[in-house]
């Protein structure tokens, strides 16, 4: 048995892994794969209402709300916020808390003037930078939730005199969250809620049409909104395999008791991190984020025979990002805590061989 810690595209249930195989050779009894059927048929859309269903349910989003599934990524969010919500010779501001939120500024800036109004770059993003203004005539106010290479995470949302647009794409569906504090909230799927290709997307329908630009019907979320999220041919299988993992969600007991369960992963693996005297965390501790867990080994000679033994023992995806090193845990919803017993295990093993 494999312990997937990968950091994207991660792991999603076993169930649903069956049921979305299932699906490809018939989709519920109709004698057709669900890759063949035409997205206007009775039986897709009745899998994307559900889908939106489930969105609106899990986070009880607010009226005034449009959810979207929409393709090219988180990436592609990173141009679209701007193109939709800023001005001709406006402003936005964007905190700078990892790479991600770089990218996502510097599209922006083809689109007008970019504050950032706080950055952590000079000690790597190991930290989230909390002190500081948002200008008030700033059209949004851009964060990311979760850094998905550092290992940080904000624990607590900022007031903001302006829209607050986040990039949720590694903590989506993992702790409760209030709609009506954000503006727009985007997130690629291929973390928390399912495959490579879709991009979740709310968006407050207030916040739009105020930029007086003429925007390509693509990447314009009016059309998309008014498409129901069939402008043109959408991502059919990746807004199944979604729909399958919000219905997992739910079943768990929502998203208030996947974060009990998200909580209870990291607390463990963090005690083991701060207890085992081979290992240390990377992120400031009031930062630590409860999706990805960055810890590095004190002694840089211990990387190579550690990850063997993880190796060994089936657990997978571990390695560090590039920028970072060392190892990255991403104990996204479906990883069961029994895997990150498995990672502790090992860990203490490790340390009883290197005394
Ligand atoms: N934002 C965050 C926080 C991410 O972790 C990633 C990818 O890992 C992205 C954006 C980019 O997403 P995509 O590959 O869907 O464009």
């Amino acid at each position: 048995m494999k312990h997937n810690f990968g950091a994207g595209p991660g792991i999603l249930p076993q169930e649903v892994f069956k049921q979305a195989a299932q699906a490809v050779i018939d989709f519920n009894g109709t004698g057709l794969s669900l890759l063949e059927i035409s997205h206007r048929s009775k039986e897709f859309e009745a899998v994307l209402d559900e889908a939106v269903r489930l969105v609106k349910e899990l986070f009880s989003v607010p009226e005034g709300y449009s959810v979207l599934f929409l393709q090219g990524g988180a990436s592609t969010q990173f141009a679209m916020v701007p193109y939709n919500l800023l001005p001709e010779g406006g402003k936005a501001a964007y905190l700078e808390s990892g790479v991600w939120a770089n990218k996502a500024l510097k599209e922006a800036k083809y689109f007008g003037e970019v504050a950032v109004v706080a950055s952590s770059k000079q000690s790597n993003f190991t930290f989230i930078p909390k002190d500081f203004e948002i200008p008030a005539d700033a059209a949004y106010f851009h964060i990311t939730s979760n850094n998905t290479i550092y290992g940080t995470q904000l624990q607590q949302f900022f007031p903001s005199p302006v829209p607050v647009v986040c990039d949720m794409s590694s903590d989506i569906f993992s702790r409760k969250i209030n709609v009506a504090d954000f503006g727009l909230i985007y997130a690629g799927a291929q973390k928390n809620m399912g495959p490579a290709g879709v991009t979740l997307v709310i968006v407050k329908d207030e916040i739009l049409g105020k930029t007086g630009r003429a925007i390509p019907s693509m990447l314009n979320y009016q059309t998309q909104i008014e498409g129901g999220s069939m402008y043109n041919t959408p991502p059919t299988f990746a807004i199944y395999v979604s729909m399958l993992t919000l219905n997992w969600v739910k079943a768990k007991g929502g998203v208030e008791a996947i974060e009990q369960e998200n909580l209870a992963k990291s607390k463990a693996l963090y005690a083991e991190i701060d207890r085992n005297p081979l290992f240390k965390g990377v992120a400031a501790t009031e930062d630590r984020s409860h999706m990805n867990v960055c810890f590095v080994a004190e002694n840089p000679e211990h990387e190579k025979p550690f990850l063997k033994l993880c190796d060994e023992k089936g657990i997978v995806g571990i390695k560090g990002h590039r920028s970072v090193g060392g190892f990255r845990a991403s104990i996204y919803n479906a990883l069961p805590i029994t895997s990150v017993h498995v990672l502790i295990e090992a860990m203490q093993e490790f340390a009883e061989k290197n005394k």
